[in-house]
């Protein structure tokens, strides 16, 4: 078990807030109720930071820590982080790790001095799925509030409630009811996981479009000269017609990569032929991240750029591909 910090492992100050992060992840675990007799668990604190603090290194770090834990023969591993930026490092993981073991990521929604606090039930939840043989090929996967979410799929949707992570599109892939794990899950479905080269995080912009938005923005950060950029656009894959010069030069200098706002549902590719359409926006050369939400295919883009690829055919495949399992 490898703890990060964030709310499950924050207790509360005399005023009620969770500044503070001095719970280490042998104190969580003393909350649990899990008994030794059913699983030795062998707590970690990896960081002490919220995760809004958790970067490319630290995942990259934590990814290397859980393939040297699967070498060394452990039998699964939970991680325990903020949930801020939960489903981006469960994502980042999941791109990035090849290992024959379940991983399982958890956190909390209420710190521990809160009335109905969720972290142990999340973190014996947890536990349970890295346990169960079901998950040994699944993939990296979120579990809360009962649900186990695949890492792919699993977004933050709300700000407070205990049900915040969800699936939409897909829904979640089990539950654990009582102590009992059930997982709907097909190991065939796999996508190829990513070895980044250099352990430099690519600088990949994400940009969401709004309402009477200004070319120049788009023009001003492929000014800065990131290494790709991410495209947050209208419905299934809409840009107004303003736009499109700019996304145009953009995607001459760097791969762009556009996605739908809306949260859930994949893009359009044929439907819409008339400037800013998703027609018009392939023909320019940007590349569809099919289903996956601005912060998904952000990192996607990352781990592919990280580990050599530039090529914009390549880079498409490897969108295609996530968007086939
Ligand atoms: N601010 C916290 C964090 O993401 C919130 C949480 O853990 O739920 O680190």
């Amino acid at each position: 078990m490898l703890a990060l910090g964030g709310t499950i492992g924050a207790p509360v100050d005399a005023a009620g807030s969770n500044s503070t992060l001095r719970v280490d992840a042998a104190d969580l675990v003393a909350t649990l109720g899990i008994g030794a007799e059913t699983v030795r668990l062998e707590p970690e604190t990896f960081r002490r930071v919220m995760s809004a603090d958790i970067g490319w290194d630290d995942v990259t770090a934590l990814a290397e820590r859980i393939r040297s834990l699967s070498r060394d023969g452990v039998d699964g591993v939970v991680v325990t982080q903020g949930t801020d930026t939960l489903e981006e490092s469960a994502f980042l993981l999941d791109l990035l790790l090849d290992v024959a073991i379940p991983v399982v990521v958890t956190g909390a929604m209420r710190n521990p001095g809160r009335a109905g606090a969720d972290g142990p039930a999340n973190l014996a939840d947890a536990i349970r799925v890295a346990c169960s043989a079901e998950a040994v090929s699944a993939g990296v996967l979120v579990v809360m509030a009962g649900s186990i979410h695949r890492a792919r799929t699993v977004q933050k949707t709300h700000t407070s409630s205990l049900g915040a992570f969800a699936s939409h599109a897909a829904g979640p892939v089990g539950s654990v009811t009582e102590s009992r794990v059930h997982l709907r899950w097909s190991s065939a479905s796999r996508a190829p996981t990513w070895t980044p080269t250099s352990s430099a995080a690519p600088r990949v912009t994400l940009l969401r479009l709004s309402l009477g938005d200004d070319p120049a923005v788009i023009d001003a950060v492929t000014g800065l000269d990131p290494d790709g950029l991410v495209v947050e656009v209208y419905g299934a894959g809409h840009v107004g017609a303003r736009c499109v010069e700019a996304l145009s030069r953009a995607a001459d200098r760097m791969p762009v990569v556009f996605c739908s706002r809306t949260g859930a549902g994949a893009l359009y590719r044929t439907t819409g032929d008339y400037p800013g359409s998703e027609g018009d926006l392939l023909r320019r050369g940007l590349i569809p991240a099919d289903h996956l939400d601005g912060l998904k295919a952000r990192l996607l883009l990352m781990a592919v750029l990280a580990s050599g690829v530039r090529d914009r055919v390549r880079i498409a495949a490897a969108f295609d591909d996530i968007a086939s399992t």
